[in-house]
């Protein structure tokens, strides 16, 4: 297949990319930062650096191409998402409703949509163990985040283009993916990542800042177990959202211990209520997806947090301490 990959130079966007060219596909990535800044190296077959919220780059970018993974998008942890709204649901809808529609008019055979978790609404998600998340439960609609809003709409903007022309389309609701080669810093940082970095920056002995209470919970997947989700559900014939996420609940502040014991410091916690935390709690339900595509995570968060530590704690060595 020839395939693109929009959002290419960033986190997953990269990994996928190389996952392509390892299983023998024509790789072309597209992205609005210069491939310099992408962390992982590419190996790719060509790498274009284009705007997608202009309609002529995009018919541009799709020319040629049979499989789309459309990954681009203006996003980042809680911090950005909470503070940003009017660019992000102006950018994620340009580059969703042109990448659409240049598809359509370059005869894509399938387009994968990078959904989220977000979608789902703030009042199934009030309380640290919270009930996981089925796909069913997207309405009655109510994301606590204008980010959620503009991914809802985009899987229905999909959907209508699937009914009304009969494109073929994929959409995952990513849930919290993380691991090396992420956005550790800068603003857009989740909270793997983030805490990672705050471990690997603290002196031993020393203290690191949780936001929220640390009671609040999530669950976390792998990059290597969702990019062979990805690819199970793109080469499958299933076309409505499904979950692609972890059913292990964790809490912020189970995650920071671990993390904190694969580093071997000593750290005293300290809470900030006063900073973003998101929902209370969000888990996904993997019902659909296992009888959907046979999936299940197979990395343990020990392990996945290894490696991500590792990568970050290197990353924070190499600019020097930023304390
Ligand atoms: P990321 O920020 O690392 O990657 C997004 C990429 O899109 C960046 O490299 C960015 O430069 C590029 N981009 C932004 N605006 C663009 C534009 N106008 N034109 C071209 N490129 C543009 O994020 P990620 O974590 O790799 O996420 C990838 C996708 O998955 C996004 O659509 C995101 O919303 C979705 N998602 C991610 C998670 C997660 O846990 N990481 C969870 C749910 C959904």
């Amino acid at each position: 297949m020839r395939c693109l990959v929009t959002g290419g130079c960033g986190f997953i966007g990269s990994h996928l990319a190389n996952y392509l060219k390892r299983k023998g596909h024509w790789v072309r990535v597209v992205d609005i930062k210069p491939v310099e800044e992408c962390y992982l190296p590419l190996q790719v077959d060509e790498v274009l650096r284009m705007d997608l919220r202009i309609y002529e780059n995009c018919l541009k970018a799709t020319e040629g191409i049979d499989w789309v993974f459309n990954l681009a998008a203006n996003m980042g942890g809680i911090g950005f998402i909470t503070s940003v709204a009017a660019e992000i649901m102006h950018d994620n809808a340009l580059i969703n409703i042109y990448m659409l529609e240049a598809c359509r008019q370059n005869n894509v055979k399938r387009i994968f949509f990078s959904s989220s978790a977000c979608i789902y609404p703030a009042y199934r998600q009030d309380q640290p163990l919270v009930e996981p998340l089925k796909e069913e439960y997207a309405v009655p609609a109510m994301p606590d985040s204008y980010y959620g809003w503009e991914k809802l709409f985009a899987e229905k903007l999909y959907e209508a283009y699937e009914k009304d022309y009969g494109m073929e389309v994929r959409i995952a609701r990513l849930h919290n993916i993380y691991g090396p080669y992420c956005t550790y810093k800068g603003g857009r940082e989740k909270a793997p990542a983030a805490l990672c970095r705050k471990v690997a920056e603290a002196p031993d002995g020393g203290t690191i800042e949780i936001w929220g209470d640390g009671k609040q919970t999530r669950s976390f997947l792998y990059i290597d177990d969702c990019l062979d989700a990805i690819y199970r559900l793109m080469q499958s014939d299933y076309s409505k959202p499904l979950n692609i996420g972890s059913d292990e609940l964790i809490s912020i502040d189970e995650l920071t211990d671990i993390i904190i014991d694969i580093s071997g410091k000593k750290l005293r916690k300290v809470y900030d209520p006063t900073k973003p935390q998101g929902v209370r709690g969000r888990n996904a339900d993997l019902t659909l997806i296992e009888n959907v595509l046979g999936w299940r995570p197979k990395t343990s968060y020990r392990e996945g947090l290894e490696k991500t530590y590792r990568w970050v704690e290197q990353m924070v060595k190499k600019e020097g301490s930023t304390h």
